[in-house]
């Protein structure tokens, strides 16, 4: 069974803005794909679907067998927090607290007690290869290093999909290239890798290359099951 499975999605706001047009495709479990195309073309609007930050105005998102349109917005967020991680381009991690203290907050909605989220917290930092930086706070961090502590608190809670929207956009190539292997390492270990991005390396690289135009899934050059 496809972690993730998008049928016939759309996305319009009133006044016939059409985000996103009956876009179909299927994610398998360890899959890593990149999502690429111009400015609005509905990148974006995908991600936040199959991350159930959104919902479609047509169609249906399942993951893993699961509609969740048939789900409650409490169910949907337990399975939010349970199966998926989120990293963005701006880092967003709180400036006054460690890095392990912004990788806890991965768990706070977990409910996992005190002790152990910093335990879990020092884990994913040792993951990320920041494990040494667990007491920096983000200012005394590099960029690069920033966006590790960020995908670190995105996977501490060991989801099953990660989605990153522009992860190395705010990164010099080396940071770059460096959190890319990152998310690499993660997809073969089991983890469900999306990326949007704007990066040609970065989408050649990528086993799987979704192309969308005008809210239009155009291109996938995965085998959809
Ligand atoms: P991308 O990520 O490829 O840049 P988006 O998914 O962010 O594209 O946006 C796709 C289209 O939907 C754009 O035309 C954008 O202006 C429109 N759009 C996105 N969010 C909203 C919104 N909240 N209200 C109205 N239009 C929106």
């Amino acid at each position: 069974m496809p972690v993730v499975a998008v049928h016939q999605a759309s996305r319009s706001y009133p006044g016939g803005v059409h985000a996103l047009r009956e876009v179909s495709l299927s994610i398998a479990d360890g899959e890593m794909l990149a999502i690429v195309g111009p400015s609005g073309s509905g990148k974006s609007t995908l991600l936040q679907l199959m991350g159930t930050l959104d919902r479609p105005t047509g169609g249906r998102i399942e993951l893993r067998g699961h509609d969740v349109a048939k789900l409650s917005d409490r169910a949907l967020s337990a399975l939010r927090s349970r199966w998926i991680g989120f990293v963005f381009q701006q880092f967003y991690l709180d400036a006054g607290v460690s890095a392990a203290g912004n990788v806890e907050t991965g768990l706070l909605y977990a409910g996992v007690p005190r002790r152990r989220r910093r335990t879990l917290a020092f884990a994913a930092l040792e993951r990320v290869g920041l494990g040494h930086r667990a007491g920096h706070l983000p200012g005394e961090l590099s960029g690069g290093e920033r966006q590790r502590v960020a995908i670190a608190r995105a996977v501490v809670n060991r989801p099953s999909i990660l989605l990153a929207d522009e992860p190395t956009g705010n990164l010099d190539t080396e940071n770059g290239a460096s959190v890319l292997g990152l998310l690499g390492e993660l997809s073969a270990d089991g983890t469900t890798v999306v990326i949007i991005t704007h990066d040609r390396d970065i989408a050649a690289s990528a086993p799987r290359r979704i192309e969308m135009l005008d809210g239009r899934l155009r291109q996938d050059t995965g085998v959809a099951a």
